[in-house]
């Protein structure tokens, strides 16, 4: 199948690395354009425009910072939908406010093409295995013309309900991770003075009822940045982290709900974002947290 990726961040240059390993003709597009060589490399073609990738492929997916990113890739003068686009799908695959793909979900329909809102919970390693957990919001005639493609992406596929739902979920489903990368590094702040080695300090959380599978999967990358050696690459940054919990908490809020512990864990996001770490990996929150203002 002819299929485009727009935007090849962390999670979209793993997309359209899994669909090229699957035989697809896969066209890519990304501001910075670097990001396109090593896909280039390995067969994709290279669009000068998000309008060139639509006008190459049947199926377009974007996987993008924000509301922001979206509306210049999509609507922008070269943008996905400045061309004849009609009967083509969009998939549009990044975490941001339901009220963005809800937004967007009409101006597609108006260009006779088809839309389906599919974020994703698991990170790069996921993405390039075709593991990722997929929440679709969309029409169920566009679902079931999506499903296809999105079960090569996805081990476990889930039709929300209409365009917005699966943006609702993706943001409820992540709160929770989020949430403890805080709590771990307060958790950890309580710990340091024991004088535990961390290797035996993750040893001991990891047997716990507390640690989730985040915890368990990072263990040997935290012991390596206590230790102060480098971690290797971020597959979710804490600057991410910020965008999405500020979108969590205006919609709970929306909702009419109190979003305490989440407003907490974005004081700690965007603090150590302040502090220089917005590049670094979510679980380095703990890292930072369990250091900072440490006494003595
Ligand atoms: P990333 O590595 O920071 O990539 C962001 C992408 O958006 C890049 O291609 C970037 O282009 C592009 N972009 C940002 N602003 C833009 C603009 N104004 N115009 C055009 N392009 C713009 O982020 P990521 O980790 O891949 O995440 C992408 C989305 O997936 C986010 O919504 C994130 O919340 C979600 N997500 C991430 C993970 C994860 O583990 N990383 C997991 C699930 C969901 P440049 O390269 O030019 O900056």
């Amino acid at each position: 199948m002819q299929i485009g990726v727009a935007g090849l961040g962390a999670m979209g240059a793993a997309v359209a690395a899994r669909l090229l390993e699957l035989g697809h003709q896969v066209t890519v597009w990304n501001r910075s354009a670097d990001k396109m060589k090593p896909l280039v490399e390995a067969g994709a073609k290279a669009a000068a425009s998000p309008a060139e990738v639509a006008q190459a492929s049947e199926a377009v997916i974007t996987m993008l910072t924000d509301g922001a990113a979206i509306e210049v890739v999509y609507n922008g003068p070269k943008g996905l939908l400045s061309g004849d686009v009609k009967g083509k799908l969009f998939l549009e695959m990044s975490t941001v406010p339901p009220q963005v793909e809800l937004a967007l979900a009409p101006k597609v329909r108006a260009k006779g093409a088809a839309m389906v809102e599919c974020p994703v919970g698991g990170s790069t390693a996921p993405a390039r295995q075709g593991k990722l957990l997929g929440l679709m919001g969309a029409e169920p005639a566009d679902a079931a013309r999506a499903k296809p493609i999105l079960d090569q992406l996805c081990r476990r596929l889930e039709h929300c309900g209409a365009v917005g739902t699966g943006s609702a979920m993706k943001l409820a489903i992540n709160l929770p991770l989020m949430v403890a990368w805080q709590a771990y590094g307060e958790a950890f702040a309580i710990a340091r003075d024991v004088g535990w080695e961390p290797k035996r300090l993750l040893d001991l959380f990891v047997d716990t009822n507390g640690a989730n599978n985040a915890l368990k999967m990072r263990a040997d990358m935290i012991v390596t940045m206590f230790e102060g050696r480098d971690p290797g690459p971020t597959t979710f940054s804490i600057a991410n982290g910020v965008k999405d919990l500020r979108t969590m908490v205006e919609t709970g809020e929306s909702k009419g709900a109190d979003m305490l512990a989440t407003k907490a864990a974005l004081a700690g996001f965007e603090d150590a974002t302040k502090h220089g770490f917005g590049g670094g990996d979510g679980s380095q929150m703990s890292v930072y947290w369990a250091g900072r203002n440490k006494k003595g």
